[in-house]
């Protein structure tokens, strides 16, 4: 293998490629405006097309493709090549300024929940440059945002770039009154961890559920499931590691800060952890590790299963959000220091961000709702549904202290002994983990843990900033108008703390007694996507992103249908693959096998000898009542599929998918397992469970 820092974006139009391959006059504003989130001269556009042109040739790239995130939750490209024809019949490569910053993408078949009528299929993409360009498969791409011809957002990108700015602008406004005035820019930074599963191509092809849903809809549990806890950092068996290997190379390649990997606590369950950056970029980078993970995968005859819970019974994925914010000279705003008792911005920090995820818990919530992580929010694995906040015993008393005027300085950091002299004294986390939280403070940042395997993690953060930026600006509006700073500010942190420490939970997120308890504090437990969503059309969120500008009115309405109409179809698939499953292989499998053991013993009866045939009758009673059972159920889940598909309203149709269709699936898979438990294996249709978990 080559040098690890040769292969380190290498196939990235990076700040080093830009210094060597720009003009200094054009590499300086650039720069500025990436630093600064400023705008574009679109006059330097030219210059840097042409030099990335050049570049992308040399690496052997023919195309090139403004890269963008429509709602649909994956990145889509449209590849243009770079040719262009001479007037003798030859041909060059060119690539302008004005096709490097606009780009016209067919429209009409992404989502827009009613932004753009579909006659009026224009949609354009704009270059973002804050966000390097990079080769993949021979094609230069460029992250673009995608907007409506109005100027709507379509995607993922827009809105968390406007986010990225207003935390920035209230941000800014506090460091100010800390007197940081060299500070020009703070910017959110995110490490999102995300898990995923690998299962054998050979398996995985002879199960329709995993190809069309990307999760079993049926299947009986192995004798062995997660009880072991044997996987979990367990020695890497040598198919993974050379996948991973090649997946780290891969994403190094293209500038992504691949850093741990390591198995999970499920079987055939891994999770890679990037070094954190900055929020838009991290966005980009996961999407691409998503990506890769899964073309890196077959390479290796393995498939990267990225669904919230492909497997019942045993662990769900997630991705865990790490968030935090610095400014541009390196001061991190929740980094607590050697006197967190004294570090008033760090104490206004935690404020702020205690006071954002009390009063928009739903918008958390809402960040996270697919249909695949309903299956996993609130199962005893994931965090519950309810939005609670760990910050461990040592803030947590800092904070009381705080609350009653008292002082604390928060220093004693405690040693710890291992017991065998020879490992070094280490400090101890000023937090203890606590996997059951959904938002705990870990050190220097907040981990957000609800966020689903696959799904972008831009709404999260958009949501995060946004919240965060606003209770920024009301701390700004108070402290820039008071006579006595220092006073206001211990009121403004004390007052915070004692109004909102309802959402402060230490304990056991798994808990029933925390049900009731969170039930007691009036915190939300939105348990599915059809009860959260509607929530994000209140004034008061439309208020907020309004405010700030992060989404309009119309925007926030048209991202509502969206995940409604997404929901319903992700159900409506599901459905018809698990009728097809039952109609077309289980059901024929059962009545198989009882042919089988009828026929067995007919034979045997006909011997005329005396025998125990228990086994036989009752496997025969068994599976013939399954089978009943199971093409009734069908015949149901067919009819109430077309009756949901015939409702119009969104949130209804979504409703009754939510209600009526998922319990007939979950009611088919209860027979159908039971079934399999007692079909012969030669019998049954598909890989089971332990092929599928232990095969690799
Ligand atoms: P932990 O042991 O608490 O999980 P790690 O150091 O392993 O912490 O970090 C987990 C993730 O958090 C990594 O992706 C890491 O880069 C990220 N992270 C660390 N510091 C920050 C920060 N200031 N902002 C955002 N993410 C961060
Ligand atoms: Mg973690």
């Amino acid at each position: 293998m080559d040098k690890v820092s040769e292969i380190f974006g290498s196939m990235v139009f990076n700040d080093s490629v830009m210094l060597e391959r720009l003009p200094e006059s054009t590499y300086k504003i650039l720069k500025t405006a990436i630093k600064e989130g400023k705008g574009i001269d679109s006059s330097i556009a030219d210059t840097v097309a042409s030099a990335m042109k050049d570049w992308a040739i040399e690496k052997g790239a023919t195309h090139y493709t403004h890269w963008f995130q429509p709602l649909t939750g994956i990145t889509a490209e449209k590849h243009d090549s770079f040719i262009s024809p001479t007037d003798d019949g030859h041909i060059i490569m060119e690539f302008s300024g004005k096709e490097l910053i606009k780009g016209e993408p067919d429209a009409s078949s992404f989502p827009s929940g009613g932004l753009r009528a579909t006659f009026e299929a224009r949609g354009y993409t704009a270059w973002d440059p804050s966000s390097y360009a990079f080769i993949k498969d021979d094609t230069l791409c460029i992250p673009t945002a995608f907007c409506s011809y109005s100027g709507e957002a379509l995607d993922q990108k827009t809105p968390l770039l406007r986010s990225m700015d207003a935390i920035n602008k209230q941000a800014l406004r506090i460091v100010k009154l800390f007197g940081m005035n060299d500070v020009k820019r703070v910017n959110t930074t995110v490490g999102p961890e995300q898990e995923y599963f690998l299962v054998d191509k050979a398996a995985y092809d002879k199960r329709p559920d995993l190809i069309y849903c990307g999760r079993t809809l049926i299947g009986a549990m192995p004798p062995k499931g997660q009880e072991m806890d044997d996987h979990y950092f367990g020695v890497l068996k040598p198919r993974i590691a050379a996948f991973m290997r090649e997946l780290d190379t891969e994403l190094w390649k293209l500038g992504v800060l691949a850093k741990t990997e390591h198995n999970e606590v499920a079987p055939a369950q891994h999770e890679l952890a990037p070094i954190y950056t900055t929020t838009n970029i991290a966005a980009d980078h996961n999407q691409l590790t998503m990506e890769i993970m899964k073309k890196t995968a077959l390479r290796h005859g393995l498939v990267c299963l990225l669904h919230e819970k492909p497997f019942d019974g045993v662990n769900g994925s997630g991705k865990h959000n790490n968030w935090s914010l610095s400014t541009d000279t390196g001061v991190n705003f929740l980094s607590p220091g050697k006197h967190p008792g004294d570090n008033q911005l760090f104490l206004l920090t935690l404020a702020a961000v205690i006071k954002a995820v009390d009063e928009h818990q739903d918008l958390l919530r809402i960040s996270v709702a697919t249909a695949g992580n309903d299956h996993r929010l609130g199962a005893n694995e994931a965090p519950p549904a309810i939005i609670s906040m760990f910050l461990g015993d040592d803030l947590a008393e800092l904070l009381y202290y705080v609350e009653n005027g008292m002082h604390h300085d928060g220093a004693k950091k405690i040693k710890m002994k291992l017991g065998a002299d020879i490992i070094p004294l280490f400090g101890k986390d000023n937090t203890d983990r606590n996997r059951t939280s959904p938002f705990a403070f870990t050190g220097n940042k907040f981990e957000f843990r609800m966020l689903g395997s696959a799904s972008s993690i831009s709404d999260t953060n958009v949501m995060l900033n946004t919240m965060v930026a606003d209770v920024f600006s009301e701390f700004a509006d108070r402290l820039e108008k008071a006579d006595d700073f220092d006073n206001e500010l211990h009121s403004i942190i004390k007052d915070t703390i004692s109004k909102h420490k309802r959402i402060i939970f230490n304990g056991d997120g798994y808990s029933d007694e925390w049900k009731a308890e969170a039930k007691k504090r009036g915190l939300l437990n939105l348990e599915s996507t059809v009860d959260a969503l509607p929530l994000l059309k209140t004034e008061k969120n439309i208020a907020m992103f309004e405010k700030h500008g992060v989404l309009s009115r119309a925007e926030i309405n048209s991202r509502v249908d969206i995940v409604l109409e997404n929901y319903s179809k992700i159900l409506h698939i599901e459905a018809l693959t698990l009728i097809e499953m039952m109609n077309r292989e289980v059901i024929p499998a059962i009545s198989e096998y009882t042919n089988r053991l009828c026929t067995g013993l007919i034979n045997k009866r006909s011997l005329g000898i005396k025998f125990d045939d228990l086994a036989d009758t009752e496997i025969i009673a068994r599976l013939s009542a399954a089978g009943t059972e199971i093409y009734k159920l069908t015949g149901d889940l067919k009819m109430t599929v077309m009756s949901a598909e015939k409702i119009p309203d969104m949130l209804e149709r979504a409703t009754k998918y939510h209600d009526e269709v998922l319990r007939l699936m979950n009611d088919i898979r209860k027979y159908s397992d039971s079934a399999e438990a007692v079909v012969s294996k030669d019998c049954w249709p598909y890989p089971n469970y332990g092929e599928l978990l232990f095969s690799i």
